[in-house]
C-alpha cells in the first residue's frame, strides 16, 4: 500500500470523528463516543457503512467504505455517517439494532438516511482529456460513448476523452482502444 493510501484513509477517519463529535455536541445524540471504534474497509464492497457489535466488550466498531470517501461528496458521506452513529446509540442503548420505527425517529432527528446505504461502482468512467476541464461521467453499461467515444465529445467542453473501465484501469479513446482492452482482459472484462 502506498503512503498516499495511508493519508486518503487517515483524513477520512479524521474528518468522520470530527463529524461524530459534532452530532453528539450539537444534536444531542446520546452515546458514548470513547468506546467506539473506527474502521476503514478497503475492500470492494457495496456497503458505505456498517456498525459491528461486540456484545461482550460493549465496544461498537464503525467501518466505513474507502471507496465511498472517494465517490462521495462530503455531505453525503457525512450521511452515511450519522445513519451509522444512530445504530451505535441502538447498540450501546439496547444492544441491538435494526431500521424499525425507532431507528426512523432517531435517524430523523439527524438528517441520516433511513437504508443501510449502499453504492454502486460503475462500470465504466468517462474524463474529459482536456485541461482545465474536469467533466467526469459515469456508465454501468457499454452505451455507444464507452464502444465509440470518438464519435462523442465532453459534456461540458466539446473536448475529446477517455473511457476508464474502472476494475481493471484500462483506458481509450478509441472504438479500436475498446476492441483492444476487450479482448486483452478476455474472461476479466
Ligand atoms: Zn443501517
Ligand atoms: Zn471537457
Amino acid at each position: 500500500m502506498s503512503d498516499a493510501e495511508y493519508t486518503l484513509e487517515d483524513e477520512l477517519l479524521a474528518r468522520a470523528r470530527i463529524h461524530a463529535r459534532e452530532v453528539v455536541d450539537d444534536h444531542g445524540l446520546e452515546i458514548d463516543l470513547s468506546s467506539v471504534e473506527w474502521d476503514v474497509s478497503k475492500r470492494a464492497t457495496r456497503r458505505a457503512g456498517a456498525c459491528r457489535w461486540e456484545s461482550d466488550r460493549e465496544v461498537a466498531t464503525i467501518v466505513l467504505t474507502r471507496r465511498a470517501y472517494e465517490r462521495y461528496e462530503w455531505p453525503e458521506f457525512a450521511a452515511v455517517l450519522r445513519h451509522e452513529l444512530v445504530h451505535v446509540w441502538q447498540f450501546q442503548r439496547f444492544g441491538e439494532a435494526g431500521h424499525g420505527p425507532q431507528f426512523r425517529e432517531q435517524a430523523e432527528l439527524l438528517s441520516a438516511p433511513r437504508h443501510c446505504p449502499t453504492f454502486s461502482e460503475p462500470r465504466y468512467v468517462l474524463r474529459c482529456l482536456e485541461s482545465g476541464c474536469d467533466w467526469r461521467a459515469q456508465r454501468h453499461q457499454a452505451s455507444e460513448p464507452v464502444k465509440t467515444p470518438e464519435q462523442y465529445r465532453c459534456g461540458v467542453c466539446s473536448g475529446e476523452y477517455e473511457v476508464e473501465h474502472v476494475e481493471s484501469g484500462r483506458t481509450w479513446t478509441t472504438a479500436g482502444g475498446f476492441g483492444g482492452a476487450k479482448a486483452a482482459l478476455g474472461s476479466q472484462w
